[in-house]
């Protein structure tokens, strides 16, 4: 079998030969284990974001599908098909269920929707969406709702949800493809690409009204422009800053972004998905809504793939450089 394993911590982007591919020996399964074949390996920023804090080398991360292979677990059949956090490994061996984000399970009944959606928006990144964006911003019908990182796995799920609930929907993205497909396609009222874009004229412009619910993917300079623009009251979902994963965390500075908090009486909450699979397991209330909104195509999907167990590398520095739209996955 091979995996990848990551010898040193990251310095600014990931490089190439942080990593190396590693044949090894599957082990003998004992009672209760169960081999697996990768089918799809999904990239996620937050490898990119806990890198320093995990003591170097390091061999598991990241979310896969596969089937199962071998068995001496009653529970996963051969020919069965599983969730695991195995990561970035062809095959591999489960020997315990219990798992970060989750524990180790069969694939729920997807409808007859593609299997990789169970790494995007029938994961992970579709269940954050969903109670980060509910359970947080608590939007009400009417209100004016900002995405950043818009045309990503978790953020076209947040905007699908807010026009769903009827709010008006602008969401920033890094090239105008991604703009035409968020306002052509999955509905957005408006779209606007932070990269060519005075940005602070055109929220302007797109909320008259000022801004009443933020979901934040990234941090940084968009981030303060838009916080410029919220109305009093209103609340910021913090998902994630993926503006900063690459800088060294003991640089990061006092934020200017306070007397705005203070003085518009924000409500600002950061979170961690596992908040909502732990200890009580939510995910099928979100799954089940998910499923059936996108039967009914009220939220559409697309996934971003990559070819080849040899090319992980490559789409991970893709997805944090903004080369996908929509759910960044490889095909083993
Ligand atoms: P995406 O599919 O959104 O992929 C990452 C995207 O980030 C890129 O496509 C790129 O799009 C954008 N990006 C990269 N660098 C920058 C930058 N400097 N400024 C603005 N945008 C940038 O990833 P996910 O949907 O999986 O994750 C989105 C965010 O949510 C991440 O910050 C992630 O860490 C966070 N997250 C948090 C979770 C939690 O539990 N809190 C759980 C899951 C995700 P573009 O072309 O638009 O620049």
């Amino acid at each position: 079998a091979r995996k990848y394993v990551v010898k040193r911590h990251f310095q600014g982007v990931p490089k190439k030969d942080d990593f190396e591919i590693v044949e090894y020996e599957l082990p003998q399964l004992k009672n209760g284990h169960f081999s697996v074949k990768a089918e799809w390996i999904s990239v996620d920023p937050y490898f990119r974001a806990y890198n320093s804090n995990i003591p170097t080398p390091y061999d598991q991360f990241g979310f896969q599908i596969g089937t199962v292979t071998e068995s001496k677990n009653p529970h996963f059949p051969v020919g069965c098909r599983v969730f695991t956090h195995k990561g970035w490994c062809d095959y591999s061996v489960v020997t315990n269920l219990k798992e970060t984000y989750g524990n180790v399970h069969i694939l729920p009944d997807l409808q007859g929707l593609p299997f990789e959606l169970a790494l995007g928006a029938l994961g992970m990144p579709g269940v954050t969406a969903y109670f980060g964006f509910l359970e947080i911003c608590k939007p009400k019908a009417g209100e004016t709702v900002v995405v950043s990182g818009a045309a990503g796995a978790v953020g076209s799920i947040v905007g699908q949800i807010a026009k769903i609930k009827g709010c008006r929907v602008i969401g920033f993205a890094g090239s105008d493809d991604k703009v035409q497909w968020l306002e052509k396609e999955l509905g957005f009222d408006k779209a606007i690409n932070y990269k060519t874009a005075d940005v602070s004229k055109a929220l302007k412009d797109a909320a008259p009204k000022g801004v009443d619910c933020y979901f934040d993917n990234v941090g940084g300079e968009l981030t303060a422009t838009i916080y410029n623009q919220m109305n009093l009251y209103g609340r910021v979902s913090l998902c994630g800053c993926i503006s900063s994963y690459n800088e060294d965390p003991t640089t990061y500075k006092t934020s200017s972004l306070l007397p705005l908090i203070l003085f518009k009486q924000l409500q600002v909450e950061g979170f961690l998905v596992p908040r909502w699979l732990e200890p009580e397991d939510r995910r099928p209330e979100a799954i089940t809504a998910l499923t059936q909104w996108i039967k009914q195509g009220k939220i559409k999907t697309r996934s971003h793939v990559t070819e080849g167990f040899d090319k992980i590398y490559d789409a991970f520095v893709g997805m944090l450089a903004g080369e996908n739209t929509g759910k960044a996955v490889v095909k083993v």
